[in-house]
């Protein structure tokens, strides 16, 4: 048994629905895809994106979700499970 990010591994969608419009939030990846450690935007960014989610991010992950609708844009701290 270990705790995995069930978006990382593919094993469902996000399941979230857009605030905007209703749509379904599709999954863009996790975060730290755009937050590398050579990134130059990383310092200045990652505060911002983790003031926003909820959670402790040593027990999930952040991914960016982008509605297949409208094209909204967010994060969503996505809570890692049991497999
Ligand atoms: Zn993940
Ligand atoms: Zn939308």
């Amino acid at each position: 048994m270990r705790k995995i990010c069930p978006l990382c591994n593919g094993l469902t969608s996000s399941g979230i629905r857009c605030p905007k419009c209703g749509g379904k939030m599709v999954d863009q990846g996790h975060i730290k895809d755009y937050f590398g450690p050579y990134s130059p935007y990383e310092e200045d960014l990652w505060p911002l994106v983790m003031g926003k989610v909820e959670g402790n991010i040593t027990n999930g992950c952040v991914h960016f979700l982008a509605c297949d609708h409208c094209g909204n844009k967010t994060q969503r701290f996505i809570k890692n499970i049991w497999m």
